[in-house]
């Protein structure tokens, strides 16, 4: 399990066959990285193992989807009977029903819930949804915060404007223009921006801890004033929690930092590795969607038996193990992260650790990283060094640096210590030819 034999075996020539015919061989851009992404063959617990045999401990966990662990049985099992009655009926089911009361319960501003397939999907409807609701165009979002692979949310700011330009090729200038892209953890910032929008400002969408740009929490205050300048200005609060939504707690950031959005956006976590998520909110901007109002949204897998039954089951473990969970998650999370500070440290590198419960990243970076312009400026080469050698001595991450490092409920303290231990030959790795 442990050497450096990653590289090469079945996952090489997997690789070799993928690349004909899918574009650089992987479904999801950040799944590449070189020389060939490592193939999965199957995952438990906190496990994964490679098309090889070998076996991993998982701190990328479906980038955040798995919570309680790969492959729980009561998800799997719940999800395995559901296929059995019939995977689809694009018909109203019971279990619909007793999901979006179930997440209802435990996010409270999710006066009405709308289920999807996607996080992005999520987030397209809630951006239109606002758009809809104010009758207004232009959406404040964060630099760096990710919202999913939709047009409007593909924008970066643009040099010396407000109004930004498209991130992606494909990507029309105009569905880019009424975007505005702010630094995060900036309140003068938004002020400004919401200030020059004026009467055309639609609402304001984010992720309440930045888990795209790695790990960065807000400042104290900021989610407060965010809500506060929202309000202020009469448009809707997006909270795009499709990461930190049952995993930050089972209430997700908005319980954690205890501020109330309009519209959350889960996903990743809902389905405890299945393809489910939800757009949900206050039940007047929400009763805006059609039938009953002038909104479109639509989807033919939207509540799908199968990714209704799995969320359910995970949804129920966690609201029964949420009081241990959480904290415990917290506290083993934040001894990786400081295992693998000490590491750099003890490497000679300079870095910042930025954690948020159940997740972390490292920035190899000269001071904190509180924005998106202070990750960019971390060398990114050093973090490809380190995931290699984690991947090396058994440990598989997220590839890139923008992602976030995690663990599940199913991390005991054996496969804690064996990562916190190949933190230290993959910082000294990183350290090489600096
Ligand atoms: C992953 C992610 C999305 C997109 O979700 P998909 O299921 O990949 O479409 C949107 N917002 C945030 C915050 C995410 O982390």
């Amino acid at each position: 399990m442990a050497g450096s034999a990653w590289r090469g075996g079945r996952s090489a020539g997997l690789y070799r066959r993928a690349r004909r015919r899918i574009p650089r061989g992987v479904n999801s851009p950040v799944r590449y990285y070189g020389p060939h992404p490592l193939f999965v063959g199957r995952a438990e617990g906190p496990h994964v193992w490679d098309a090889d045999g070998r076996r991993y401990v998982d701190l990328c966990c479906g980038y955040g989807a798995v919570v309680l662990g790969h492959a729980r049985r009561e998800i799997v099992g719940a999800a395995a009977r559901a296929a059995a009655r019939g995977p689809l009926f694009c018909a109203p089911t019971e279990a619909e029903v007793e999901l979006s009361e179930e997440i209802s319960s435990l996010y409270p501003s999710a006066e009405r819930v709308r289920l999807v397939n996607t996080g992005g999907e999520a987030t397209m409807a809630a951006v239109r949804l606002a758009r809809g609701f104010t009758g207004k165009d232009k959406v404040i979002k964060f630099d760096g915060c990710y919202h999913g692979a939709h047009d409007s949310m593909l924008a970066a700011a643009g040099s010396g404007s407000a109004d930004a330009a498209p991130s992606s090729a494909g990507v029309p200038a105009g569905a880019a223009r009424d975007t505005v892209v702010v630094p995060f953890n900036d309140m003068v910032a938004l002020e400004g921006a919401v200030g020059r929008c004026g009467g055309d400002l639609a609402g304001v969408i984010m992720e309440p801890v930045m888990g795209n740009m790695g790990v960065i929490p807000p400042e104290r205050g900021f989610l407060r004033a965010v809500r506060r300048i929202t309000r202020a200005a009469g448009v809707p609060l997006v909270f795009d929690e499709t990461i930190t939504g049952f995993r930050l707690s089972e209430g997700g950031a908005q319980k954690a930092y205890g501020v109330r959005p309009d519209v959350t956006t889960l996903g990743k976590a809902l389905g405890g590795g299945f393809p489910i998520a939800a757009v949900c909110g206050r039940a007047d901007i929400m009763e805006s969607l059609a039938p009953a109002g002038p909104v479109y949204q639509a989807s033919t897998f939207a509540g799908n038996p199968v990714s209704v039954a799995a969320a359910l089951a995970s949804v129920r473990v966690i609201r029964r193990r949420a009081g241990r969970m959480y904290p415990e998650l917290r506290r083993k999370a934040a001894a990786l992260a400081s295992a693998a500070s000490d590491a750099a440290a003890a490497a000679g590198l300079p870095h910042a650790v930025n954690a948020a419960a159940s997740m972390f990243q490292v920035f190899f970076a000269d001071g904190p990283v509180r924005d998106a312009a202070g990750a960019r400026g971390s060398d990114r080469a050093a973090f490809a060094r380190m995931f290699g050698a984690l991947l090396s001595g058994g440990i598989y991450a997220a590839p890139s640096g923008s992602e976030a490092a995690m663990i599940t409920a199913a991390h005991g303290e054996a496969e804690l210590r064996r990562a916190a231990e190949a933190y230290h030959p993959a910082m000294r790795e990183a350290a090489r030819g600096r």
